[in-house]
């Protein structure tokens, strides 16, 4: 009997650097890709919001869509299926004798409780569900420390992970792909099929974020051209001006973190311009960060509480005051600024994400729950590990002590736009 292997696409829709799809074209004869929209991914939080609003799902069909022409082009597809992986996994297993699963570990307690799930019931098929690690610069493997081990303190994490870690090289791009003969690969969904019972909003045709493996190339390509004109043209850019706009095509995975790290050594080698280059490469081990923060502490990070153990009293929900600053009405025109362009593009800068998210916490007094819930609706690159500990830690509810109290609105705003200039500019 042929060896064939199917391989679960979730957020890592890329060919290159994808050490998943490389092992499976090497051991199978023939591979499998699916893709699988989970109706569970769209439906109301607890905070009554969506887990997934509109900008972010039309990101994530358009680097589906991405894919399935890559897969094409090599004389395939990638079958597309809508429901709980746990139910149509092991149907997809017995349909075309599949004989090993491939995925990506997740971090999240959602994601990995429907691994569990899925390599619960494929085990009862004698069907083993392999995992394969390829979200974050650094294996967790590579680290000089045991997960349980990592400091929770950002600067000592990224001292000692930079002074005796590796970034691995990265996988090369397939070549040939043999695929399992399917009848029907099955449509892409509509948005209104993925977000039902909602208005929709109009979404921005103009989007500088189109999603995709070849779009997030696009992006990369034109920021390292932007750091070849500074360096050319002896430019300098303040830290926090210093912007890749990367993160959504990091967060589906349409981008390998090692791919962007290569290339930001390779230009710096190139071209100097250290500070340009090096502010990229330092917001990837932010983003490892949190990642293996998530591992170690797992569902702490959503707890109001977070790790605080003395929290008298949550703070209220007030509804009219959270629905001020969902909108972009709270009368203060920087953060009404932000809240607009967050709405509208499903994107801001980190130093804007920490200003709206300062207020939310300390001028209004709202919880930070609920503006974590409200980002995970809008925001274009959610991922869990990045927002709720980002979130967690401005609130000081977090685990790295340095970053406890460490936030003020009017610092922040003074540095995020000391002429107040910003507020013009996004209404214009
Ligand atoms: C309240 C709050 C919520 C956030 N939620 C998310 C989220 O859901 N998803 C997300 O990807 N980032 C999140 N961030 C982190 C950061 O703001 C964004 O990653 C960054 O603004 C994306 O823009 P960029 O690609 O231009 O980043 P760049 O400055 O160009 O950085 C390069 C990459 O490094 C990573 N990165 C940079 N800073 C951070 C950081 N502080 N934490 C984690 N990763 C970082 C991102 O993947 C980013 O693409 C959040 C930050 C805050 C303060």
């Amino acid at each position: 009997m042929s060896k064939k292997i199917l391989v679960w696409f979730r957020n890592d829709l890329r060919l290159h650097d994808n050490e998943m799809l490389v092992e499976a074209i090497a051991k199978a004869d023939e591979i499998l890709p699916v893709y699988i929209f989970d109706p569970r991914h769209f439906e109301h939080s607890r905070y009554h919001t969506i887990k997934t609003g509109a900008t972010r799902a039309q990101f994530l069909l358009e680097s589906v869509a991405s894919i399935r022409e890559s897969f094409q082009k090599f004389g395939g597809d990638i079958l597309i299926a809508q429901g709980k992986p746990e139910d149509l996994l092991p149907k997809l297993v017995a349909e075309y004798e599949i004989t090993e699963v491939y995925h990506h570990r997740e971090v999240a307690s959602e994601e990995t409780a429907v691994s569990t799930h899925v390599e619960d019931l494929l085990w009862k098929q004698k069907v083993n569900l392999k995992h394969f690690i390829g979200h974050t610069l650094y294996n967790k493997e590579d680290l000089p420390f045991p997960i349980k081990d990592i400091p929770d303190v950002f600067a000592q994490f990224k001292k000692k992970t930079e002074r005796d870690a590796i970034v691995k090289p990265c996988f090369l791009t397939p070549e040939k792909i043999n695929f399992v003969n399917v009848a029907a690969w099955g449509e892409l969904p509509m948005l209104n099929e993925l977000i039902v019972n909602e208005e929709l909003p109009t979404l921005n045709e103009n989007s500088e974020f189109r999603g995709g493996e070849q779009e997030a190339f696009k992006h990369l390509h034109d920021f390292l051209h932007t750091g070849e004109d500074m360096a050319l043209s002896n430019a300098s850019l303040k830290k926090n001006e210093v912007v890749s706009k990367l993160s959504a095509w990091l967060a589906l995975g349409c981008l390998s973190p090692r791919e962007v790290y290569w290339k930001m050594k390779e230009a710096e080698a190139s071209y100097g311009l250290k500070p340009y280059f090096n502010q990229i490469v330092l917001g990837l081990l932010w983003r490892d960060y949190y990642r293996f923060m998530f591992k170690k502490y797992r569902n702490t990070f959503f707890k109001p509480a977070g790790f605080t153990s003395n929290l008298k009293s949550l703070p209220q929900v007030d509804n009219d005051l959270l629905q001020a600053w969902k909108n972009g009405n709270t009368g203060q025109p920087l953060v009404d600024a932000m809240m607009y362009e967050l709405n509208t593009t499903g994107y801001l800068t980190n130093a804007a994400r920490q200003l709206v998210a300062t207020y939310l916490v300390y001028e209004l007094g709202l919880s930070w729950v609920m503006g974590a819930a409200y980002f995970e609706e809008k925001l274009i690159d959610y991922n869990p590990a990045s927002n709720w500990g980002n979130w967690a830690n401005i609130a000081g509810v977090g685990n790295d002590q340095r970053l406890t109290n460490s936030f003020n609105f009017e610092k922040l705003l003074k540095i995020v736009d000391p002429k107040g200039l910003y507020s013009q500019a996004v209404r214009a």
